[in-house]
């Protein structure tokens, strides 16, 4: 396979989402190529930057419910103490 038909499929290779057939001949290209290979890396740096930040978000959206209802609930525990 040559550069300019690895660069339009490395998109997939990073995303999983090529044949195993196919990943095999993109990673025989990646590990001889010094273009295509750096390039596939980056890529999948790129990724996985996009995927753990993601997860960071998702993780933080929860905390952040988690200490509102926390929140509330002492609220409503010292209204009630203040309300005696
Ligand atoms: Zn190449």
């Amino acid at each position: 396979m040559r550069c300019d038909e690895i660069r339009p499929r490395l998109e997939a290779y990073v995303d999983a989402e090529l044949t195993e057939a196919e990943r095999g001949q993109l990673r025989d290209h990646l590990a001889d190529c010094p273009e295509c290979g750096p390039e596939a890396v980056a890529l999948e740096r790129l990724h996985d930057g996009i995927r753990r930040s993601r997860l960071r978000r998702d993780l933080a959206d929860q905390w952040t419910a988690a200490g509102e209802r926390r929140c509330q609930r002492a609220d409503r525990q010292s209204s009630a103490l203040l309300a005696r």
